[in-house]
């Protein structure tokens, strides 16, 4: 008969939880609703970019080396010399050469949060920068895709949270 016991117990949580929001109702205001933060998802942190990804975050075989990589961001086509402008507001944690993407510009959003920019070149921030909402940060450069064979110019972009890289789930 736990069953009744777990409901009683749910009946009692229930019967406290009452009480306290009447408590709260008679006072002046709840402090633990208006500090409450904004829970953020990767929806959050679009791409500058839109369309058809080139290709996806995630797992994928590589013919040349044999051996299954993992790609950690999405890569969206665009021309050479296009200004990236970011879509959402942060610090600059990093903006420089990378030796995969080119010149890459990494942003921190805040609650562990964070979105990386490779493929770039001219790079239009620096270390430590604030960078508003359609802010440009650079522009796309020419950077082959040294593993898989993109030969066209693209947008590689990544969003963390915390250490773990966001897959979209398209
Ligand atoms: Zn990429």
């Amino acid at each position: 008969m736990w069953g009744w016991k777990a409901l009683s117990a749910a009946l009692m949580a229930g019967l406290i939880l009452f009480g306290g929001s009447a408590l709260l109702a008679e006072g002046q205001e709840d402090p633990v609703t208006k500090s409450e933060p904004v829970v953020r998802t990767l929806e959050d942190f679009p791409s500058p970019i839109q369309g058809k990804p080139l290709r996806v975050a995630g797992e994928y075989y590589s013919e040349e080396l044999e051996m299954t990589l993992f790609h950690s961001g999405t890569d969206y086509a665009q021309a050479e010399g296009a200004v990236i402008r970011v879509k959402h507001a942060g610090r600059v944690t990093y903006a420089g050469p990378d030796p995969f993407l080119g010149h890459k510009v990494e942003v921190d959003c805040g609650e562990d949060w964070s979105v990386i920019y490779g493929g770039l070149k001219n790079l239009r921030v620096k270390e430590g920068d604030w960078v508003e909402v359609d802010q440009a940060i650079g522009q796309i450069g020419y950077y082959p895709d040294i593993f898989g064979n993109i030969e066209q110019t693209h947008l590689h972009y990544e969003v963390w949270h915390g250490d773990l890289v966001q897959v979209d789930s398209d």
